[in-house]
């Protein structure tokens, strides 16, 4: 399981040495928290896209998709509420001059806690064997019953703090919890400020008197306010969804921790518009599709768990987050709100335009609910990484890192490897993959021993490689070696297409 900061480490540099992800413009020092995909990166990422669009859009009849612009009518940022209310706490350590987002201060110190409860169930269950009751020991146990208490007691305060908005307050709680600042170890804080998250920039040139608008900091907006579009033009009828891939940027105040969080971004959301009063059966029912969903891709259920907000956003009225075990540990990786009428209302409202759906069934008119999945494509591919990044050591005593990527998402599918350079073996194995690429994505090596080749080919995850060799040339028979069992298994020829496609349909 994951959780050392040594792992991401190492997903960071092997992200860069196979051609995964590298630091945005790294030749002049680079830009922080921005990056950008490689070779390998990009089909991983697009597979990724692929899938989570065919499971979205094509699997289900009542969803379709979307592609609005980035740029919006600024008023559109008004009425959603991002203007008013997009902002994040922050808070500077005055010795090492470093910011903090002071309610991650906060969160952070209650892990702590939380860890701290979570060992003395581990050490218990060593004691207590077979015969350990984990329920019975939380509710029980004086040592977790007074940390509990505590964290419900700096809960208490600190959802009291953010739903008030009161920073006077935060920086009090930070204070009495006696946070420092990792860096220079001292508790000498500024005040808490809000720092709003918005990139903002010039539409138009000057002369033309240009226009203060943002960069959208969610693909959202871009969705409802199309509603009314494509209600009307794919005559759709409640329930139903729309689903959207794109960029979103936002001024992130602490970006740290590679691709988990950066100041531009990707997201795959889908917004499902639902009757008014319908809206919690099917925030139910998307939570667990969603999990679902997860799942599907091949990652154990342990690196899951649901997380319910302790603070509601302005616009909603149900949210759970899916958390998954990166290697900082538990965060989140997709967000499920129930966002009520909140924007379609908005937009209503400023727009001055009808925005409602006519129910046959009832004869009238109403503002549908919503119920949103949104996920982020970066922080999906770090989880794949988390999980595919495996160290192994060999029988013959040799290591090898493997990307123990799902296949359906690996960036190559095959690689074709003639033995050696002569002999007629490379126009062999040219033929072998000419007939392949226009299925999947392959790749044709011929330097190097095949042993290098075999290397090269788990660190990016490629399931199979085929080796072409002089028995090739006699009986039309090629070796195919699978990536995690390092297995190689003679086979004809014809036969390597489907044993490929077998493998990778299967979750699709
Ligand atoms: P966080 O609490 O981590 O800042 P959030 O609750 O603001 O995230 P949402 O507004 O719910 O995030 O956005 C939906 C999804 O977009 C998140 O689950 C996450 O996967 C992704 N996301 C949000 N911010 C970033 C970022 N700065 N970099 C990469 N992905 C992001």
């Amino acid at each position: 399981m994951a959780n050392n900061e040594d792992l991401l480490k190492k997903i960071i540099a092997h992200s860069k040495e196979y051609g995964f992800i590298f630091q945005s413009s790294e030749i002049y020092d680079g830009l922080s928290a921005a990056y950008d995909y490689g070779q390998n990166g990009v089909e991983l990422k697009n597979n990724i896209k692929d899938y989570w669009w065919k499971s979205m859009v094509q699997y289900h009849e009542n969803i379709v998709g979307l592609d609005s612009a980035i740029f919006m009518h600024p008023t559109v940022w008004k009425a959603s509420g991002h203007v008013d209310a997009f902002n994040d706490p922050m808070i500077d350590n005055k010795d090492s001059k470093k910011r903090y987002r002071a309610d991650v201060l906060v969160e952070d110190y209650l892990a702590k806690i939380e860890d701290k409860i979570k060992k003395e169930v581990n050490k218990a269950r060593k004691r207590f064997g077979d015969d350990f009751d984990e329920k019975q020991f939380l509710a029980t146990n004086k040592r977790v019953l007074d940390r509990q208490a505590k964290i419900d007691e700096i809960k208490g305060r600190f959802v009291d703090a953010l739903e008030k908005n009161d920073l006077v307050a935060l920086k009090k709680l930070i204070e009495d919890l006696e946070i420092k600042c990792p860096l220079s170890g001292s508790k000498n804080w500024t005040d808490v400020r809000q720092f709003n998250l918005m990139f903002s920039t010039q539409f138009g040139s000057l002369s033309e008197g240009a226009n203060q608008i943002y960069l959208r900091p969610e693909t959202a907006q871009g969705i409802f306010v199309n509603y009314l579009n494509v209600q009307k033009t794919g005559r759709m009828k409640l329930p139903f969804g729309i689903a959207q891939i794109g960029k979103a940027f936002r001024n992130e105040i602490v970006a740290r921790q590679f691709i988990f969080r950066m100041r531009e971004f990707e997201q795959m959301e889908m917004q499902f518009f639902v009757k008014p009063g319908e809206e919690i059966k099917w925030f139910n029912y998307w939570k667990e599709e969603r999990m679902k969903w997860h799942l599907s891709l091949g990652i154990p259920e342990s690196y899951y768990r649901f997380h319910e907000h302790d603070k509601l956003a302005h616009y909603a009225n149900a949210a759970f987050d899916i958390d998954f075990d990166f290697p900082m540990g538990f965060k989140e990786i997709e967000g499920i709100h129930s966002r009520t009428d909140f924007d379609l209302e908005a937009h209503q409202k400023m727009s001055g335009k009808k925005i409602q759906y006519f129910d046959n069934e009832e004869n009238k008119s109403y503002v549908p609910y919503v119920v949103e999945t949104s996920i982020g494509l970066d922080r999906t591919f770090l989880a794949i990484l988390t999980f595919a990044y495996t160290e192994e050591k060999l029988e013959d005593g040799s290591e090898r890192v493997v990307m123990k990527i799902p296949p359906f998402l690996a960036p190559i599918k095959a690689a074709v490897l003639p033995l050696t350079k002569k002999d007629g073996l490379p126009e062999k194995a040219r033929k072998i993959m000419d007939n392949l690429k226009y299925d999947y994505n392959c790749h044709y090596e011929e330097k190097d021993t095949i042993g290098r080749r075999y290397r090269r080919q788990d660190a990016i995850g490629t399931p199979y490689c085929i080796t072409v060799d002089h028995q090739t040339l006699e009986d039309n028979t090629v070796t195919i070696r699978e990536r995690d069992s390092m297995k190689q298994e003679r086979i004809p020829m014809e036969k390597i297409s489907g044993i490929i496609g077998e493998k990778i349909c299967s979750v699709l």
